[in-house]
């Protein structure tokens, strides 16, 4: 049974409203991956929302922590050349 709640967290379209979910045959292994695709239902429209997989949300997080770590490395090599 469909809820307002559960039609709030369907993705939508800013020009169109409402999208479809992607059909499983018309991805790629990559997009598959990735997560679950909605694209507009208007047929000129290219407009898709991802709802990212746990195996992306992952990869995502790894990266950002991967890059605040090259960012403290390089605040700590700023306050070196600031004491020389
Ligand atoms: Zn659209």
């Amino acid at each position: 049974m469909t809820t307002t709640t559960d039609l709030e967290l369907l993705p939508a379209c800013g020009r169109h409203g409402t999208m479809a979910l992607r059909p499983l045959d018309r991805q790629t292994p990559e997009q598959r991956w990735c997560g679950v695709w909605y694209d507009c239902t208007d047929p000129w429209c290219r407009t898709a929302t991802l709802l990212p997989s746990p195996e992306l949300r992952r990869q995502l997080a790894e990266q950002a922590e991967a890059a605040a770590a090259r960012e403290g490395a390089i605040r700590i090599d700023m306050s070196r050349s600031v004491t020389t």
